[in-house]
């Protein structure tokens, strides 16, 4: 009898901001790294080399020397640069895999979450990346379906669900029914925009300059997008503006929520728009039934309360949200295991 190596399965969520791989039959969460590449480029020939990839590229961030960049390959849900992905994805893939096999006969099979908007070339360019990096079988799943699967929404119903996944750099806003999509938008404002956003205030009302790191740090800890009665403090240290010194300020959570008020108003714009333009039957089905909000934006204080008043809806947060889209991926390659199913596309 030939010998054979075991099936593994492997669903990826390659996000702007964070990778996580899933096993498919498990449904264990393997790996939650950033999607952070820090490369090198010789002083000579100009070469470049990877030196770090995920967390410890990230320890890097703003502290970098000359002729090291630390990058973030995927901007904006699509792959910008294709060499680097292709790295990252080849590392993660190899933090995975059973070590017993080497790499050329152990090929797994992986479901990747694209996001909605992605074209065919890079659909395609996604699949030659993951085969690039050592997978062998590779299937494609929209994000906003993974979000909602993993979100235990129930896709294959005739009422329609409405699913909101907040990323890092982009907002994707999807109708389903029926196991499709009805409506799907993505607009540019996530998780990135409001470190931006925090930044430019910081500027602005303190004079003083901070890194995204530094921003994020803020969002996360006293970060709210609903007026608060419990407003939080942090101190935070940064450059001033005006005389190139350390500087150091205390910012508020009501800092934060002024900072923010421009991108949260255009993901209530998107979604508004999306209600808008849902068929009369599925947006009855949605005022019953609300929205479901996931991805890391999600974790934003009260952004679900802010979005619940300004919509009217009911609004749910899913069970950590941050690990929707891949749970929801290895969930879809277990059913086309088991039964089949129209899900997964190949292109
Ligand atoms: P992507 O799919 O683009 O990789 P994720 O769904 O992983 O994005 O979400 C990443 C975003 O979520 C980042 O901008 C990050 O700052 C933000 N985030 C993570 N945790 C929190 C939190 N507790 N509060 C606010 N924002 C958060
Ligand atoms: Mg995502």
């Amino acid at each position: 009898m030939p010998w054979e190596t075991p099936r593994k399965t492997y669903s990826v969520d390659l996000g702007t901001y964070n990778t996580l791989l899933v096993c498919a039959k498990t449904g264990d969460v393997l790996l939650n790294e950033p999607s952070v590449v820090a490369v090198k480029s010789t002083a000579y020939t100009g070469e470049k080399k990877v030196c770090a990839v995920g967390t410890a590229a990230k320890r890097m961030v703003g502290r970098t020397p000359v002729g090291m960049d630390v990058k973030r390959p995927l901007q904006h849900g699509v792959i910008a640069d294709f060499q680097v992905t292709e790295e990252m994805l080849k590392y993660f893939l190899q933090q995975v895999m059973p070590t017993q096999f080497p790499a050329r006969w152990f090929r797994p099979e992986v479901v990747i979450c694209v996001p909605y908007g992605a074209t065919q070339v890079e659909r395609r360019a996604i699949k030659e990346s993951a085969i690039g990096a050592g997978a062998g079988n590779v299937y494609l799943v929209d994000e906003p379906m993974a979000a909602a699967i993993g979100a235990n929404l129930p896709v294959e119903s005739a009422s329609g669900s409405m699913v909101v996944d907040i990323g890092g750099g982009t907002s994707e806003i999807a109708i389903i029914s029926l196991n499709g999509i009805v409506y799907a938008q993505s607009v540019r404002i996530g998780g990135d925009k409001f470190d931006e956003m925090i930044i430019s205030y910081v500027r602005k009302k303190f004079a003083c300059l901070i890194g995204e790191i530094t921003a994020e740090k803020i969002k996360r800890t006293i970060g709210t997008a609903f007026p608060v009665d419990d407003i939080k403090e942090l101190q935070v240290s940064g450059r001033s503006m005006t005389e190139c010194v350390p500087c150091s300020f205390v910012i508020n959570s009501t800092h934060v929520l002024e900072a923010l008020q421009e991108p949260l108003a255009g993901i209530i714009d998107a979604i508004r728009a999306a209600l808008e333009q849902a068929p009369p039957e599925l947006s009855a089905d949605i005022e019953e039934r609300g929205l479901m909000l996931t991805g890391g934006g999600a974790l934003l204080r009260d952004i679900d309360r802010l979005i619940a008043e300004e919509t009217g809806l009911p609004v749910m947060l899913a069970d950590d949200p941050l690990t929707c889209v891949a749970r929801g991926g290895a969930k879809i390659i277990d059913m086309l295991h088991e039964y089949g199913t129209d899900i997964l596309t190949t292109e």
